[in-house]
């Protein structure tokens, strides 16, 4: 990850009518990795879509590292 001190991402669906987020941790990802390359991986549980939008979690201390496969956002 590039970004400097961020542990964790927040991956949106790339459908804006579906709108679903979930924030993942970073760490199993190495730091050469871009947002860009993993982005395309994702497929989105709620409405199947492939492709997402990564974006750097700046806020995760507020939730914390949560355990599992992720965490959503509501
Ligand atoms: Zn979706």
């Amino acid at each position: 990850m590039r970004t400097a001190g961020v542990r964790g991402v927040i991956v949106y669906c790339s459908d804006y009518q579906c709108s679903h987020s979930i924030a993942l941790i970073a760490d199993r990802w190495g730091d050469d990795l871009r947002l860009s390359d993993i982005e395309p991986r994702f497929l989105c549980t709620v409405c199947g879509k492939r492709g997402a939008d990564v974006r750097p979690n700046f806020n995760w201390s507020i939730t914390g590292p949560i355990g599992g496969m992720g965490y959503r956002l509501a």
